[in-house]
């Protein structure tokens, strides 16, 4: 295979930083400004020949070198009850991701992917169930923003790092998108209207402190021991709840960012009275030490997935749950389920198209 034929390939458009796109337009002889106007296009979902002011011959240049994919809308919910709408997006390969768009009162938040598949493992979540595939990369995590922003016509103002895969495991990519989604000259959406969750990896929570971004860091805990939390999310073999609780407080101490806690609510599992005491304990003794350290958990009832077989516990049980955290000084709020009517949890879509295959 030529040198030639090797760059093209290896170059995506929409994986680019603004600096980087800006070497490559140099390099085919364009002059700089073509930048601006190549990246703003890309961003709002505009193949280069499509882009406005650019024009055939530069994109034909690009197009030498370079490649831009938008993935396809394969499949596309609309909830009748809260305009949710959830997108199974087709990427250049063939495989299938998630990506969500909820409508708050603050604004529109999109839910994104960062892998193909997951390979943490954890029991009660559909989107492990077939291992990881692959990671994602930069311009593929972008581009369900731009796909979901064009096609609801709609401003997207939050971002959640919520959906399929485990973002701290493809660090790299996750990083370079975030720099590229925060652009002011591209999609231009601050850092702290973006959240990201993580199963426990304590050393990337460690690296991703010292990048220094006001993100919000949300911990998936589901457990408040490690005999309960090992069993139901193998992660904590390698990071226990100390090691994961030691560098939330590292984060927490750089940043300056609340971090939250997730805690999925599983019937019979987690889920009474004397495990929120005992969360709450947990919580007050590892984080607080002396410092006000701001702890915010999210309770999540599960959502069944019909491999696991595992329910929530029942309205006067969570809220049970819940009010014993906050009578221990740990604030607490349940999750508003969104899209009830189009329910099927991160994972469960691609699952199915999976399987039709
Ligand atoms: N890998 C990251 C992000 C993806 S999952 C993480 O683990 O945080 C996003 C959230 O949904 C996590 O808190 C995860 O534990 C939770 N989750 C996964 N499956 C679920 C289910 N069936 N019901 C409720 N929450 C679930």
């Amino acid at each position: 295979m030529s040198e030639a034929v090797n760059a093209k390939q290896n170059i995506d458009l929409l994986s680019l930083t603004y600096e980087e796109l800006e070497e490559l337009v140099l390099s085919v002889g364009e002059p700089k400004y073509r930048t601006a106007q190549l990246f703003s296009g890309l961003h709002r979902g505009l193949l280069p020949h499509k882009i406005t002011n650019v024009g055939k011959r530069v994109a034909q240049k690009l197009a030498a070198v370079a490649t831009c994919y938008f993935p396809e809308i394969a499949q596309k919910y609309v909830s009748a009850v809260d305009g949710t709408v959830k997108y199974l997006l087709r990427l250049s390969d063939g495989n299938c991701i998630e990506t969500v768009l909820m409508r708050y009162k603050h604004g529109n938040t999109v839910c994104v992917s960062s892998q193909v598949g997951c390979r943490m493992g954890c029991t009660f979540c559909a989107s492990t169930i077939g291992g990881k595939v692959r990671d994602l990369s930069a311009g593929e995590i972008l581009s369900q923003i731009i796909t979901a922003a064009r096609d609801t016509h709609e401003r997207v103002d939050n971002i959640v790092m919520m959906g399929i895969g485990e973002p701290l495991d493809n660090y790299e990519n996750v990083l370079k998108f975030l720099h590229i989604v925060n652009d002011s000259r591209g999609i231009c959406i601050g850092y702290r209207h973006i959240s990201l969750s993580t199963c426990g990896h304590a050393d990337g929570i460690r690296a991703l402190a010292r990048e220094e971004l006001p993100i919000t860091l949300s911990l998936s805990l589901h457990a408040h021991s490690d005999e309960v939390r090992s069993a139901i999310m193998p992660i904590n073999r390698r990071w226990n709840i100390s090691e994961v609780l030691s560098a939330c407080l590292e984060y927490y101490r750089t940043t300056g960012r609340r971090i939250s806690f997730e805690y999925t609510l599983i019937k019979g599992q987690n889920s009474s009275v004397e495990d929120a005491a005992a969360l709450a304990a947990l919580l007050n003794s590892a984080l607080r030490r002396g410092e006000s350290f701001p702890i915010h958990v999210n309770l999540i009832p599960v959502n069944p997935v019909k491999e696991t077989g595992l329910m929530p516990p029942d309205a006067a049980a969570i809220k049970a749950f819940s009010a014993e955290l906050e009578r221990r000084g740990v604030r607490a709020t349940v999750r508003r389920t969104l899209g009830p009517d189009i329910n099927a949890s991160c994972g469960q879509l691609r699952r199915a198209a999976a399987e039709k295959q």
